[in-house]
């Protein structure tokens, strides 16, 4: 029987711009279907930076737990609660992923079949302190409405992380944009973790070329390792027409068929746009700002261009994520995604470093606390 404290610590906003506190907070009841878990790793994520300042699109009300990226260790399981999204049994011990919560009764999740739009979705690490539903924490409580999967016995926590946000939304873009054709040459806009999964999907889907553009090094060198043919530092070639040049000489003068967007920087989109080939499809993942850039609406039909766009994911996102890790586990070194550890109680340096381009995914590792 494992001893569940009544209170545990976490990472606490509680002003925008300010550092986040560590309090201690009390640990829910678990009702019938909810899961309290051990969170053992935390991903932190570029969304938690703009969250702590206060400048995403909807702002999450004060104070919260930040934290949407996390391995939880089920330490407590509600009645009725015996199995995960693909049927098999959970059990205390085991390790779990889980989703935002969708309704299941709205237009979005039963007519359109599409949860990811569910009007009334319940999301992790934006909510008080009383519903522990951060991962900057040491236990998060997972809701009875909250689909869950379970981690393969064989993967590590560091190389199922990237699950928790970038991979599973990948996973969902390229549902959503139907995949890519056999050897379509492919140029990813942004080395993130976004970026990287995106180059794996492209590289197992048959593309032709890779071309990875972003920075830092640390990143592109990933970005090796994981396939991509040639890399494009956006250090060394600064301007777009730079790039566009390089790229065009590597794609036979015509330009890629598929760009992946996942940079986050609105002005790639009119790069994008300039460089794809007649034709072309143009996946945009990145994209999160409310910043406006201006477009030439005809490009898109002088060209004939598909665009795409695609925010977050469901359950089988992430189930199918997971099942590629093990899968290709021995093929691809997935852990190297991790930059840092930090402890929980260094989750404000973590961010800064994160803020500072320093890292490609730090982790808050709670593991052996
Ligand atoms: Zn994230
Ligand atoms: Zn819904």
């Amino acid at each position: 029987m494992i001893k569940i404290p009544k209170i545990c610590k976490a990472a606490v906003l509680e002003e925008y711009g300010k550092p986040l506190q560590i309090r201690e907070v009390p640990i829910p009841e678990v009702e019938a279907g909810g899961i309290l878990v051990k969170v053992e790793l935390a991903g932190i994520c570029g969304t938690d930076v703009h969250q702590q300042r206060g400048d995403l699109t909807i702002k999450s009300p004060l104070p919260n737990i930040p934290g949407h990226e996390t391995i939880g260790r089920i330490v407590k399981i509600g009645d009725g609660r015996t199995k995960d999204v693909s049927g098999e049994a959970i059990k205390i011990g085991d390790r779990i992923m889980w989703a935002h919560a969708d309704c299941g009764e709205c237009y979005w999740c039963e007519v359109a079949r599409d949860p990811v739009l569910c009007a009334k979705r319940s999301g992790y690490g934006f909510g008080p302190p009383a519903a522990l539903r951060g991962g900057f924490a040491e236990y998060e409580y997972v809701t009875p409405a909250t689909k869950v999967v379970r981690v393969p016995d064989e993967l590590t926590e560091e190389e199922a992380i990237g699950v928790g946000c970038a991979f599973r939304s990948v996973v969902a873009g390229y549902e959503r944009f139907g995949g890519i054709g056999f050897q379509d040459n492919v140029v990813i806009q942004g080395a993130g973790p976004v970026g990287l999964y995106s180059l794996l999907m492209a590289v197992e889907g048959g593309a032709g070329k890779t071309i990875m553009v972003g920075a830092p090094k640390q990143r592109l060198e990933l970005a090796v390792k994981w396939g991509a043919d040639h890399v494009i530092d956006i250090d060394e070639y600064k301007s777009p027409a730079e790039r566009s040049d390089k790229i065009c000489n590597l794609t036979d003068g015509r330009g890629p068929e598929v760009i992946i967007e996942c940079s986050g920087v609105p002005a790639a989109f009119n790069e994008g746009l300039g460089m794809i080939q007649k034709g072309g499809r143009y996946l945009i993942m990145g994209q999160s700002s409310p910043a406006e850039v201006s477009i030439v609406p005809s490009i898109l039909t002088s060209k004939c261009l598909t665009v795409v766009g695609n925010a977050s994911a469901a359950i089988p996102h992430f189930y199918k994520a997971l099942q590629f890790i093990k899968n290709k586990r021995t093929k691809y070194p997935f852990a190297d995604i991790i930059s840092n550890k930090y402890p929980l109680e260094q989750i404000n340096e973590a961010l800064a470093n994160m803020e500072a381009g320093k890292e490609i995914k730090p982790v808050i590792d709670n593991r052996g606390r």
